[in-house]
């Protein structure tokens, strides 16, 4: 018996070991990972440079208050904002915090200017930020928010493309407008560039602000390190975490200047949050995706993998239905539910996980080799050839 509750539907396999795209068992059977821990492992297991960096920060130094100046943490805060949109980050453990901060970033900054009753959040119906009382009521999941009332308010809900009611929702009451750039558990749906710039123009056209949770599509798992950055539209908040740390639970919200000056001393804190352990690892994991070489090897790869994925589907009309995502967030949408075909997948020892719309979501780790992306295409195409 197990003494953990059941609040999830475990899969019996457990894990000894991983190394790079592998996991291993301590039967000796090796597993080809492509869910990485749902985005996170960005570096793949047991990356030599992340071990490096976190042997040598835990002889020095695990944790001390955010009462005391944390380098690490500025210096991570430094290059975030050299590199994005940001100008200011506060470091969170996941992305429920995250989500949860960013939604608190966007309600103070209202408040701090004399509009406290500008508060209201708008976000798609059924999206995903995470598992908090506030987060679940932000998704608008009828399923993730049943029996845990009573209902969080200030959130408002349209369903993905119904520009119309979007714009019917915004009023004085609107703080901000809150949507995942590619909608992850919702079955990788990707919101096109051209939404992207309407949806910023809407914001700025009503003075209120845009947050693009970018938890499990940002940190280079499109190829570009944010989702968002081919639409070329600047947020105002974003939210992020898994790939951050590879690994190592880390979350943060991204904020410019405006919103940022909301976030006074006492308004928001956390114990753990940007300790210097979490961000000698966030250090290392960012700088290594940030390189240009990095980003391009993922739009590469990536691009191969998706367009022999695109091959099986014809082949397979009937049972594949669509290729979704971009770079290594890749949704494998079949026509019927996609459980067994999970299972079969794993039979084969490739892991993948599940998304709504029957989606098969396919996350390697962002270094995959190319190699290791054939040996996927392959189980793919064998699991497709029994498939009925
Ligand atoms: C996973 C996820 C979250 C929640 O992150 P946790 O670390 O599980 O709290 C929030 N938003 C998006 C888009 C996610 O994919």
């Amino acid at each position: 018996m197990s003494n953990l509750a059941n609040n999830y539907n475990r899969k019996k396999i457990s894990f000894s070991y991983g190394k790079g795209s592998f996991l291993h068992t301590k039967n000796g059977l090796k597993y080809l990972d492509f869910v990485q821990g749902i985005a996170v492992n960005s570096l793949g297991h047991a990356h030599p440079k992340l071990i490096k960096a976190m042997n040598k920060q835990a002889k020095k130094l695990w944790h001390v208050s955010n009462a005391f100046t944390i380098p690490e943490g500025e210096e991570l805060a430094k290059k975030i904002a050299k590199k994005t949109f940001a100008d200011y980050v506060i470091f969170q453990n996941s992305g429920a915090e995250a989500t949860e901060a960013a939604i608190k970033a966007a309600r103070r900054y209202f408040y701090s200017i004399g509009k406290p009753n500008k508060n209201r959040i708008i976000c798609i119906k059924n999206s995903f930020h995470g598992r908090t009382l506030a987060t679940i009521n932000a998704s608008g999941s009828k399923k993730m928010c049943e029996g845990f009332g009573p209902k969080v308010s200030g959130f408002d809900h349209f369903n993905f493309g119904d520009h119309k009611k979007l714009k019917n929702l915004i009023n004085k009451k609107t703080a901000a407008i809150m949507v995942e750039t590619i909608m992850g558990e919702g079955g990788i749906k990707i919101i096109p560039n051209w939404c992207l710039k309407g949806l910023r123009k809407l914001c700025s056209k009503k003075k209120i602000l845009l947050i693009l949770d970018e938890v499990q599509c940002g940190i280079g798992r499109t190829g570009d390190f944010f989702a968002f950055e081919q639409s070329k539209v600047k947020p105002d908040i974003v939210p992020i975490a898994k790939g951050i740390g590879g690994g190592f639970p880390i979350g943060a919200v991204l904020m410019n200047k405006k919103v940022a000056s909301g976030m006074t001393p006492g308004t928001h804190g956390s114990t753990f949050g940007g300790n210097p352990l979490a961000m000698k690892i966030g250090n290392t994991v960012f700088d290594i995706i940030t390189s240009k070489k990095f980003l391009n090897n993922v739009k590469n790869n990536s691009q191969y993998f998706h367009s022999e994925l695109n091959k099986i589907k014809q082949k397979f009309p009937k049972i594949i239905k669509e290729i979704r995502g971009r770079g290594f967030l890749i949704g494998l949408q079949l026509f019927k539910d996609q459980t067994n075909f999970i299972n079969a997948l794993m039979k084969e020892k490739l892991l993948t996980i599940k998304a709504a719309e029957n989606v098969i979501r396919i996350l390697p780790p962002l270094n995959v080799k190319k190699d290791e992306i054939n040996q996927a295409l392959k189980i793919i195409n064998k699991v497709c050839l029994k498939y009925k």
